[in-house]
C-alpha cells in the first residue's frame, strides 16, 4: 500500500516537474495558409517574440494551407494536447462555421483559446495592369467587363473570400472567383497579372501598395487608417459601399485538454509579446492594432468567438455560400 502511494507520488511530482519545465522542446505554431500571405508573415514575426517568454525554446511555423483554413485548424484540433502544437487562424475560426457544412473540429469545443494577437483591416487590390487608378474607375471598369473579372482568395472561409463576397453583393455583379491555399501565391498571381482583383490583409499589401507594385483601391474598416502606406487610402464605406466593415483577427489556440500549466505559460508569453516595442512598431507600420482588452483572456477570447459567429452566420447563410 505504502509502495503504491509512494509510486503515486512520484509520478505526480514527475508530471509537475516536466510541466515546470515546460518547453523543453521547440514548439510548432500551424498556419492554416501557404507560406507567403498575412498569417504567415504575422505568426512568423509573433513567433520570435513569443519565444522569449517561452524559455527561449525555438518557435517553428507549419504552413498546411487549404479549404479556407480549416485543414489547418483540424490538424491542430486533433494534435496530441501537450503544448507543442499550436494554431495560429485568423476571422476564418468564426465564418467557417457557417461556410462548411461538416467542419472537420468543433470550433467551440475542441480548443483552449490562448487569447487574441492583432486587428488588422483589409484592403481591396488590384494587378498592377488593371486600367483603374481609384475606386469609381474600378466599379466602371468591372462593369464593362462583367463575366470576364477574376477575384482570388484564399479558399472559402478565408478573409479574402468573406470580403471578396461582401463585396460582390455591395456590387451586385458575380466575379470569377480563384481559390488559393492562401493570399502569398495568389498575390504572385495577381503580382503577375494572371488575376484581377483581391482583399487581402493590410499586413501583407502595405508594403506592395507604398511601392506602387500593386494598385490599391480602399480599406475595409470604417475608420481610415494612419499607417503612412494607407493613409491616402479611403475606406470603402467612404467612396460608395455604405457599412462595408471587415477587420481580420488573429488568435492563437492549443488543443482542448492542454495542460493548464501549458496553456497559462502560453498566456503570459503572448501577453508578453503584445508589448515588445519593436513587434508592436513593425506590425502598426503594417497597419495592425495590438489587442490589449479582456479578449486576452481566456474566456474574452472564447465570447468574442462565439460573437464573431453569430455576426457573420447570417450574412454568409444569406448569400448562399456553403461546402461540405
Ligand atoms: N489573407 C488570407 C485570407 O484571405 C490568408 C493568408 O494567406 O494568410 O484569409
Amino acid at each position: 500500500m505504502i509502495q503504491r502511494i509512494l509510486i503515486a507520488l512520484a509520478a505526480t511530482l514527475a508530471a509537475g516537474a516536466a510541466l515546470a519545465e515546460y518547453p523543453d522542446k521547440p514548439i510548432t505554431i500551424v498556419v492554416p495558409f501557404a507560406a507567403g500571405g498575412p498569417t504567415d508573415k504575422v505568426a512568423r514575426d509573433f513567433a520570435e517574440v513569443l519565444r522569449k517568454g517561452l524559455n527561449n525554446q525555438t518557435v517553428l511555423i507549419e504552413n498546411v494551407g487549404g479549404a479556407g483554413g480549416t485543414l489547418g485548424a483540424a490538424k491542430v484540433a486533433k494534435a496530441a494536447p501537450d503544448g507543442y502544437t499550436l494554431l495560429l487562424f485568423h476571422i476564418g475560426m468564426a465564418t467557417s462555421p457557417a461556410l462548411y457544412r461538416n467542419l472537420p473540429y468543433k470550433t467551440l469545443d475542441d480548443f483552449e483559446y490562448l487569447g487574441l494577437i492583432n486587428e488588422v483591416p483589409m484592403t481591396l487590390i488590384g494587378r498592377p495592369t488593371l486600367p483603374a487608378n481609384n475606386f469609381a474607375e474600378l466599379v466602371k471598369w468591372i462593369e464593362a467587363n462583367k463575366g470576364k473579372v477574376n477575384l482570388a482568395n484564399a479558399g472559402l472561409g478565408a478573409a479574402s473570400h468573406l470580403c471578396g463576397l461582401l463585396f460582390q453583393q455591395s456590387l451586385k455583379v458575380d466575379m470569377t472567383t480563384i481559390p488559393y491555399k492562401g493570399t502569398g501565391p495568389a498575390m504572385t498571381d495577381l503580382l503577375g497579372g494572371q488575376v484581377d482583383v483581391m482583399c487581402d490583409q493590410a499586413t501583407n499589401t502595405a508594403g506592395l501598395i507604398e511601392s506602387g507594385k500593386v494598385k490599391a483601391f480602399g480599406v475595409t474598416s470604417l475608420k481610415p487608417q494612419t499607417a503612412p502606406a494607407l493613409a491616402k487610402l479611403p475606406t470603402l464605406d467612404s467612396v460608395g459601399l455604405k457599412g462595408f466593415n471587415v477587420t481580420v483577427w488573429n488568435a492563437l489556440y492549443a488543443p482542448k485538454g492542454t495542460p493548464k500549466a501549458a496553456v497559462d505559460k502560453l498566456n503570459a508569453a503572448l501577453r508578453a509579446a503584445l508589448k515588445d516595442p519593436e513587434f508592436i512598431k513593425r506590425q502598426e507600420a503594417l497597419g495592425a492594432v495590438m489587442v490589449t482588452d479582456g479578449r486576452l483572456a481566456s474566456d474574452g477570447h472564447k465570447k468574442f468567438l462565439e460573437a464573431e459567429i453569430a455576426k457573420w452566420g447570417p450574412a454568409i447563410k444569406a448569400a448562399g455560400q456553403y461546402a461540405d
